[in-house]
Parts: C-alpha cells; structure tokens; sequence
C-alpha cells in the first residue's frame, strides 16, 4: 500500500551544473619549467650536421648532404617505431595483467601461458628501451659529436659501417674484441 516510490529519479538531475564555473586558482596552463628541454631529438635536424665532421675511414668517400639526411632520418623513424613498439608491449602487458587478476577461473596451463607472454612482452619492452636509448645516443651524436667515431680507439668507424649500423659506438676491430672477452 505504500506506494510513494514512484517518482525517485528525480534528484540525479541537479548534480550536472556544478562543473561549469571553475574555482579562480585554475590557471592550469603550461607550468612545465623543466620538462620541454628533456627532449632528446631537440630543435637540431640534419641541417645542423656538417657531413665534413663526421669521419670516414681511409679509402671512403666523405659524407654528402644527403647521405646524412637520410641516416638521420632512418633514426628518427627508428625513434617513432621503437616508441610505439614499446607502448604496444605495455599495453600488451597490462592486458595480461588485469586477466591474471581476474582471472579465478584459469586452469594452470592457461596462467602457465599468460605467464610465458608476460615474460615475452616484458623483454620486448627492454629490448626496445636499451634500442630506443641507443638510438637516441646515436641521434644526438650525429647532431653533436662523436659521431662515427670508435669510442675505443678513436678512430673512425667508418662510413659504411655506420649506414648500416647507425647506433655503433665501436670499429669493426674493436667490436670483435670486445665480443672476445
Ligand atoms: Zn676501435
């Protein structure tokens, strides 16, 4: 018989208006005073690099122009496909893990599985990182100094070597010596 319930609902209407007038200390523009320098590809490009400073090994040609655009190039897409790869990989990751969590009902083979994948994507993950920051050395050498240069012997590493391996920090030679040890 007591019937009154009928015309609830009503009340959740007044809780929308609130938002729209914001409280004065809002001055929520860009207070960053540190993070903008951080970035490493910075306001350099490969106009900044003079191909007469980067080393070539006796025998090889100089570097052009346009040898050095495209290296840098290749590096900044290289930056942009291991930064998406990584964030592929820990979203992967966090997929994982909120199915780990919820999932009760798993069999052990099935969590023996999840196990082995996060394991995969968590490598993944590194991986990409010790290349993405290899790249970003690399980058900022070829933009500054040291580029081309053997961090061992100080000799050149040379032209060709570096257009294939653009992240090398060391000569043929010093490589394979280091690869002894
Ligand atoms: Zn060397």
């Amino acid at each position: 018989m007591a019937e009154k319930g009928t015309g609830a609902g009503t009340a959740t209407k007044r809780a929308r208006k609130a938002v729209a007038v914001d409280p004065g200390e809002g001055t929520v523009t860009t207070t960053a005073p540190k993070t903008s320098k951080d970035t490493v590809t910075g306001p350099h490009g490969a106009e900044s690099v003079d191909p007469a400073t980067l080393p070539v090994r006796p025998g090889e040609e100089p570097w052009t122009r346009a040898e050095v655009h495209e290296l840098h190039d290749e590096l900044i897409s290289e930056l942009d496909r291991l930064r998406s790869e990584i964030d592929a990989a820990e979203a992967a990751i966090s997929g994982l893990m909120r199915d780990s969590n919820d999932g009760a009902g798993d069999d052990q083979v099935d969590a023996g599985t999840k196990n082995i994948s996060r394991e995969s994507e968590l490598a993944l993950a590194n991986n990409a990182r010790d290349s993405l920051a290899q790249t970003e050395r690399a980058l900022g050498r070829l933009e500054g100094v040291g580029f081309g240069t053997c961090e061992s012997c100080g000799q050149a590493i040379g032209k060709a070597r570096m257009q294939a391996f653009p992240r090398a920090t060391l000569c043929v030679q010093c490589k394979a010596k280091q690869e002894r040890r």
